[in-house]
């Protein structure tokens, strides 16, 4: 898999790309992660990438002729399953969506900044919008860094123990059990005894009974999803 993040900012992201999974996942080859400094794609000697809105008002609007180099210089040397763009309305972020795009081949991910991009790029360049929430960043990097983790962790291969992912929360529509770890014993706190007793069915029958009773709790509409 290839995700191909395009941002004004790339600073921002490798940190976040160069650390833990994601960079073991590229380590192993599993994924490649290409930044793209919007700067490199602009047509003037400032390098700038973005200019005042039309109609007046604050803030500053990203421009769509480096948004359209860059991704035209991208889809010069592969396709492209989707070129996303991170948004605040755009479709919610969830675990159906990520088990989705870690199927694909090849994405770009689109960082806005400021008050975000000329809505040409949102209505011509752009296949799909995502938002992590409903509440608004200062721009798309850390969103896409949330998307990328979210996705490279689903990628077979990516976590040593491949089960890992699958037992986690969101996975079969169901909130992961809690664990411990030890001292079995810490001032009194216990760990229930069921998890000491090695018996492989009763402690899997207690996690399964344990996920369902906090999605009823915590995410009843789970299933909706
Ligand atoms: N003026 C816009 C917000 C711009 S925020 C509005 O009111 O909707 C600047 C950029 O941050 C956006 O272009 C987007 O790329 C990113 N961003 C902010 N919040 C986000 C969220 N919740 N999910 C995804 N991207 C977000």
């Amino acid at each position: 898999m290839r995700i191909d993040i395009i941002t004004c900012l790339p600073e921002i992201l490798t940190g976040p790309m160069d650390q833990s999974i994601l960079k073991r996942a590229q380590d192993k080859n599993l994924v490649k992660i290409k930044l793209h400094d919007l700067r490199d794609y602009s047509s003037n000697k400032q390098r700038s990438v973005d200019d005042y809105a039309y109609g007046g008002g604050a803030g500053m609007v990203l421009m769509i002729e480096p948004i359209d180099n860059c991704i035209k210089y991208l889809k010069g040397h592969r396709d492209y399953d989707e070129i996303i763009y991170m948004s605040p309305d755009g479709e919610l972020l969830n675990q159906r969506m990520a088990n989705e795009l870690s199927l694909r081949q090849n994405l770009i991910i689109l960082c806005g900044h400021y008050k975000g991009v000329d809505e040409r790029v949102r209505a011509h360049l752009i296949t799909r919008e995502i938002s992590i929430g409903d509440f608004v960043l200062s721009g798309g990097e850390l969103p896409a860094a949330v998307l990328t983790d979210t996705i490279i962790r689903l990628i077979p291969g990516v976590l040593n123990d491949e089960s890992s992912a699958l037992s986690d929360s969101f996975q079969d529509r169901l909130i992961a059990p809690p664990v411990y770890t030890r001292p079995a014993d810490y001032n009194g706190l216990i760990v229930p005894d069921v998890l000491l007793s090695g018996h492989e069915k009763k402690i899997e029958e207690w996690r399964h009974e344990q996920s369902l009773e906090r999605t009823k709790e915590r995410r009843p509409n789970l299933s909706d999803n």
